[in-house]
């Protein structure tokens, strides 16, 4: 019997519908506003915040209200998480990819410079980012399913499971008995970003390539789920379409895992878009509002990790990570082999140059405790 998947479950949640209560959330000022403190009140007590309130805490009016939901945020943070921030870096082992996405620089159709690391180079690549004192590691490659096959991406897994604690990948979609062949060779996460949950833009931007079903892709974290994968990270670029209805979708998707998967640890990540090759243009989300995006997420799901990449400046990291994060990139390349110097074109550009000693001297200055294992990958 084919379970209950979250495409099934969004049929109830058109994109479009959602949309329209957000702005009349956000034109209803005086009845918001009432709404937002009521809130508020709630989560000082740490109750539970039902999705349809969580639409208020992200509505514009609650910008007024930023303060005593970033307080708020920071106290559930402290109480689930404590003061650990978890440090990973990520891997590229290619960026060759066949899928056209008008907003990244790998797109099939932009003329750079493409590699994909041997299984050697790979790890090589890793412990540089090793003996930096990095154990969990997220692997990533384009859409390329003939070059960077799911055999390979298992190889790369392979070597380098002794030594590193954890091992993630950020690939393209995969069946659920993919995931469970990757467990078996010391994989035991999965970010899958949606990109966008809006419908009609998702077919603008995305061309060719398997990327083009969304379907398959909003279904990709259940067969993580279903594979038993540890942990699945979920996430929107932020910029592609209404940021409000993005991050409402994300909540809702992020609510669905948490109770379907519920040994799974489910993690959020909101990039903002960064310029790429052939995609300049980018629509400005402002730190305000994407703070209380952060922030709101925090107050509804106090269990979820957050996630803040190295595509944010070095100012806005060190003020928001205390706030609500629980998991940071560090000394991070974007490019297969940048680690060692090789010549590739990065996916995009990252803001945050800091290498990891650096990062860590931070964290330690807020008296956050910089966390490089908080997971040993033990094989049955
Ligand atoms: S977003 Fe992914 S699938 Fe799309 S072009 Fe970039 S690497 Fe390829």
């Amino acid at each position: 019997m084919q379970t209950l998947q979250f495409s099934d479950y969004i049929k109830n949640y058109p994109f479009e519908e959602i949309k329209l209560q957000l702005q009349n959330i956000n034109q209803d000022c005086k009845h918001t506003k009432n709404k937002i403190e009521n809130i508020l009140n709630k989560s000082l007590q740490y109750e539970h915040i039902p999705w349809n309130e969580f639409l208020y805490l992200i509505s514009t009016p609650a910008l007024e209200y930023l303060e005593p939901i970033a307080q708020i945020a920071y106290k559930i943070t402290r109480k689930r998480f404590g003061k650990a921030i978890l440090i990973y870096a990520p891997l590229y082992l290619s960026n060759e990819c066949k899928s056209i996405c008008t907003y990244c620089g790998f797109s099939y159709n932009n003329p750079i410079k493409r590699r994909t690391l041997s299984i050697e180079e790979a790890y090589e690549e890793a412990m540089i980012l090793h003996n930096q004192g990095i154990r969990h590691i997220l692997l990533l490659t384009g859409e390329d399913y003939r070059n960077t096959p799911v055999s390979y991406i298992g190889e790369v897994a392979e070597k380098l499971k002794n030594h590193f604690s954890s091992i993630g990948i950020e690939v393209y979609p995969l069946k659920e008995e993919e995931y469970k062949y990757l467990r078996t060779k010391g994989v035991d996460s999965l970010t899958i970003y949606q990109e966008t949950y809006d419908p009609i833009r998702y077919k603008e931007v995305h061309l060719q390539g398997v990327k083009k079903r969304m379907e398959f892709r909003l279904n990709c974290p259940d067969r993580g789920g279903l594979a038993g994968l540890r942990k699945i990270g979920i996430g929107a670029l932020m910029g592609l379409s209404d940021p409000q209805t993005e991050v409402a979708m994300v909540g809702l998707h992020a609510q669905y895992l948490l109770k379907k998967y519920w040994k799974t640890h489910i993690t959020i990540s909101l990039p903002r878009l960064k310029p790429a090759e052939n995609f300049q243009n980018v629509p400005v989300i402002s730190d305000k509002i994407y703070v209380l995006f952060l922030c709101a997420l925090r107050i509804f799901l106090p269990d979820v990790g957050l996630i803040l990449s190295t595509r944010e400046s070095p100012y806005f990291r060190d003020h928001v990570i205390p706030i609500c994060i629980t998991q940071i990139s560090a000394g991070s390349k974007t490019e297969p082999g940048g680690y060692s110097g090789k010549e590739a074109t990065e996916q995009f550009h990252i803001e945050d140059h800091r290498s990891i000693p650096e990062i860590v001297e931070m964290l330690k200055s807020k008296e956050l405790d910089p966390v490089f294992t908080d997971w040993v990958y033990v094989m049955k």
